[in-house]
């Protein structure tokens, strides 16, 4: 380092080192994409080849960051888990945050024109993502933040999917559409797709109505199956688990092997994690 009289300014970086031992999500979120999707004429409520777009720059993250446990994504946000004994960057925020919401941002421009073969090519406003860091602390807090990424999917799906079916289908204004669905639950929604669209709401394409998931893939567990030492590891999950140097190798490299898969699945439910126990474990 050269010594020099304005070195002393590092001293003015803060640290941002997020609490050990908890799970981090970083959660990016297209800026201003409401414009950006009609400038592209992204189709309503869903343009396949965005969401495809989207899982595939999520995906070269996932392979360029071996850290990362699994991601949901829906619509222009997705969202990376970090496991609780991830020790990258040293856990800095602004480093985590950084290098994810980038890594993402280049892989969305890259493969643009793999997904928008007959569109115009990308011209500035460029698509850009803000990003956050949050920590849970437990593995029901974070469950419960995919569970509400996923509920969150759901109901705006069903919404979305009756907003454009009355205005394409129904002939109505935006104003008259919003008005109709003002109010309404569920299964007012399911029965107007039904009743006047002849559209089940089912049938709808899985990637719509559950968002995706990526994971690095390992053999599925039987449904029902108690791993063994599962209860000891229960009750000692309090401790940081401290993993010797070279299995921490080796974990690594597994990982880098495993295959990333993009699945539409329903992470709320208990058997998605059960059947793949090396994502929380
Ligand atoms: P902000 O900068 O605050 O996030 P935003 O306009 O991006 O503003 P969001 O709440 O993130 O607001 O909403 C995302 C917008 O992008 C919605 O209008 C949504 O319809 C649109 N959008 C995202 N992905 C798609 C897609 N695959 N197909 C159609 N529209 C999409
Ligand atoms: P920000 O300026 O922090 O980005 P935002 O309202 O755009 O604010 P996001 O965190 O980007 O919030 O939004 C993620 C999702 O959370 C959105 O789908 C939004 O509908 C939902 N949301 C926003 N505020 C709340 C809240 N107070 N409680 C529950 N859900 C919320
Ligand atoms: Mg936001
Ligand atoms: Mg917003
Ligand atoms: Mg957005
Ligand atoms: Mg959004
Ligand atoms: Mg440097």
């Amino acid at each position: 380092m050269a010594n020099s009289k304005f070195e002393y300014v590092k001293q003015f970086e803060q640290p941002d080192s997020l609490l050990p031992n908890t799970w981090i999500v970083v959660r990016l979120d297209g800026r201003g994409f409401t414009k950006f999707s009609t400038k592209y004429a992204f189709e309503k409520p869903n343009d396949k080849r965005a969401l495809d777009l989207m899982n595939a720059a999520a995906r070269s993250v996932m392979s360029e960051l071996p850290d990362i446990t699994i991601a949901y994504g829906v619509s222009d946000e997705y969202s990376f888990v970090f496991h609780k004994s991830c020790t990258l960057f040293e856990r800095r925020a602004s480093k985590l945050v950084s290098t994810i919401v980038s890594t993402f941002t280049a892989y969305y421009i890259h493969h643009w024109p793999t997904y928008f073969v007959d569109g115009p090519p990308l011209s500035p406003p460029l698509p850009s993502f803000d990003g956050r860091a949050v920590c849970y602390p437990s593995v029901q807090n974070l469950r419960d933040y995919m569970s509400w990424r996923q509920v969150d999917c759901h109901i705006n799906n069903l919404y979305n999917t009756t907003f454009w079916a009355l205005i394409n289908q129904g002939g109505m204004d935006g104003t008259a559409a919003e008005l109709m669905l003002k109010g309404t639950f569920s299964a007012d929604k399911n029965e107007i797709l039904f009743k006047k669209f002849g559209i089940n709401y089912n049938n709808e394409p899985e990637m719509f109505k559950k968002g995706s998931v990526i994971f690095r893939n390992y053999e599925l567990v039987e449904p029902g199956t108690k791993r063994v030492g599962e209860e000891a590891e229960e009750m000692s999950s309090a401790v940081p688990e401290v993993k010797s140097k070279s299995q921490v190798e080796k974990d690594k490299k597994a990982r880098t092997k495993a295959k990333i898969v993009v699945e539409h699945l329903d992470i709320i439910r208990d058997e998605f994690w059960e059947r793949r126990p090396w994502l929380l474990s």
